[in-house]
């Protein structure tokens, strides 16, 4: 994808088009002016969605032996997100705009240049005042007078109708104070003076119950994560499972963007797909074989090791979550940033954003965290309610160390505590209180989170596959032709159907024939108006990575030997191959699926 900026949000706005177009997404509440950060999915859309939901469900969970599945509701006891630290530190810093107090994330002020201009006031006819300093920026090459105009306006919209008409506004003393350069301190849309940086929580409150008190309130959950950690017991205890296991879920989350942007890869209301795998302590695996196994450069992690230790796990998960964008279409796009010390929260071991390649950058899709067994134990200590897990084989292994092992475990541990460089060292009396649970067999298990955003992945799909290509027809006027190049296993349509002559009954009812029969099995598209390239170049646009075409010679018209069968177009290589409809079927099947 490009690096020119002005190629990039073009071919940004040439993607959100097509969406709204072609029926992948549209504006929620669109005839009302829309919903900040919120994005409804059209027919192709949600089967989009729908196919990338299955691939990482059964990838995650179906096709493996040690996920299981969670389904859990999006509102919760709100003593979970106070355990979990969201009450108190979910937050954004955001800066507010001192003209229309609109406020944006800190961290997203794109820098801007001008000509500082400040007002000691503003007053109006209509006996109306604005004792309070303006200072805003003029944005590049905006004349002065239309500057003052802008100003105006948006004064006379933050102070309503006691200010009467922007054009009858003064501004008091102007001054011009300074010129700056690549600034961060001014709002990008209104060019007002940014204030101090303040946290702003990003959860969404509501009440639960008809009384709606401050004792009603919940929040709608901003991670699916949570819902796993406070069942993790129950789904342990109820399906006969051992550590190292996982719980897998998918389902809406829900944040308080400060600013919104990029199309749908940042909403306010958004779909996680998020895997708790947890492990045994490093000490556990240690007891149990001997030795933790340490990552290598070329380390086998096709095969999980009883050895591994939270690294080899956390190293396995982030090739085990690149191979499952390879096998959707992503290879290629991905990228990697390792967090660094400073970068990681106290109780994080490691943890890897997977980043994809977007026309406005390259940023986050999912983020891969070794978080230790803060969650579980935070849960535990705040309800009171024991996480550990029983395992007798660690029971069974620390039963056969002497006094002088068990003490060389306790010590390396302390050490490892007294090297902390964040968060507060555990007290020699709660790391020996930790060990004597851990000979016994108990434990709170840690936890490898992969943790990615069905809709941003969706977004880094669409955005990989738009293609544009020109094309010059027979009149010799050229046509721009879009192809999305989905995979076939995430291409919202499968197949289209064609009868290559609408008006020939014996065609027509072919083709109903072969639509019906495949129809059952994957999502088609039966299309009979138009010439069959004009149907051929409707389904590229919508990224239909096959087509049938059902002609003269499925009638048999041209000889016994080709009677039922059709053309197969395959979309990508152009090549068309004759099958029998009767091995249709057989070969579409795993293609796309
Ligand atoms: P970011 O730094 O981009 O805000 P994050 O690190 O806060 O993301 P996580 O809390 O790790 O994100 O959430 C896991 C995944 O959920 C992200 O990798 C992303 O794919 C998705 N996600 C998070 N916030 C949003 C959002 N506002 N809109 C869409 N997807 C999101």
């Amino acid at each position: 994808m490009s690096t020119d900026p002005k190629v990039s949000i073009a071919q940004m706005e040439k993607i959100v088009s097509l969406c709204k177009r072609r029926g992948f997404i549209f504006q929620s509440s669109e005839i009302y002016g829309g919903c900040g950060g919120i994005w409804d999915y059209g027919p192709l859309g949600a089967e989009l969605k729908r196919n990338l939901r299955t691939a990482w469900w059964n990838t995650m969970t179906r096709e493996r032996e040690d996920v299981l599945g969670l389904d859990a509701c999006i509102l919760m006891n709100p003593a979970i997100w106070k355990a979990s630290g969201h009450v108190d530190t979910f937050a954004d810093l955001m800066r507010e705009c001192s003209l229309t107090n609109k406020r944006v994330r800190a961290d997203h002020v794109d820098p801007q240049s001008g000509t500082v201009l400040k007002y000691s006031g503003a007053q109006s006819p209509t006996g109306w005042r604005w004792d309070r300093t303006i200072t805003a920026l003029t944005k590049s090459g905006e004349h002065i007078e239309s500057f003052r105009k802008r100003i105006r306006v948006l004064i006379a919209q933050n102070a309503g109708e006691a200010a009467g008409k922007p054009e009858e506004i003064e501004l008091l003393n102007e001054e011009k104070i300074d010129t700056v350069n690549g600034s961060v301190d001014f709002h990008p849309e209104t060019g007002g003076i940014l204030g101090e940086a303040r946290p702003f929580n990003l959860m969404l409150k509501t009440y639960l119950g008809p009384t709606a008190t401050e004792a009603d309130v919940t929040y709608l959950r901003p991670e699916t994560a949570q819902a796993i950690f406070a069942q993790f017991k129950n789904v342990f205890d109820s399906s006969r499972v051992k550590v190292p296991f996982g719980i897998g879920q998918i389902g809406k989350a829900f944040r308080n963007e400060v600013t919104p942007k990029n199309f749908t890869f940042r909403s306010r209301e958004f779909e996680q797909m998020e895997l708790e795998f947890f492990i045994k302590p490093d000490e556990a695996v240690d007891i149990i074989s001997g030795e933790v196994a340490k990552w290598h450069e070329g380390a086998d992690l096709s095969e999980p090791q009883p050895n591994w230790g939270w690294e080899l796990w956390h190293r396995y998960w982030v090739d085990q979550r690149t191979k499952f964008y390879e096998g959707i279409g992503l290879g290629g796009v991905l990228e990697y940033y390792w967090q660094t010390p400073e970068d990681l929260a106290h109780y994080a071991r490691a943890c890897v954003d997977i980043l994809c390649e977007f026309p406005f950058g390259t940023e986050e899709l999912e983020g891969i965290a070794a978080r230790g067994d803060f969650d579980l134990s935070a849960h535990q200590n705040a309800s009171g309610k024991t996480q550990e897990v029983f395992d007798e084989e660690l029971k069974n292994a620390a039963a056969k160390l002497t006094d002088e092992q068990k003490e060389a475990l306790i010590q390396k541990r302390l050490a490892a505590e007294a090297a902390k460089t964040k968060g507060q060292p555990l007290p020699e009396a709660a790391v020996r209180a930790w060990f004597e649970r851990l000979f016994k067999g108990s434990y709170v298990p840690h936890v490898i989170e992969p943790s990615a955003g069905l809709d941003r992945m969706a977004l880094a799909v669409i955005a990989k596959a738009f293609e544009e290509s020109e094309k010059v027809d027979e009149k010799g006027k050229k046509e721009v032709l879009t192809v999305l190049r989905f995979h076939p296993r995430v291409a919202p349509i499968k197949v289209g159907v064609f009868p290559l002559l609408k008006n020939r009954p014996e065609m027509v009812a072919k083709a109903r024939e072969v639509y019906a029969l495949l129809k059952k099995h994957m999502n088609c598209f039966y299309d009979e108006t138009a010439s069959i390239g004009r149907r051929y170049a409707r389904q590229d646009e919508v990224g239909t990575p096959f087509g049938i075409t059902i002609d003269f010679d499925t009638l048999g018209e041209k000889g016994p030997e080709l009677l039922d069968t059709v053309t197969l177009r395959h979309r990508d290589s152009g090549e068309q191959e004759r099958v029998k409809i009767s091995e249709l079927l057989g070969k579409l099947l795993p293609l796309v699926s």
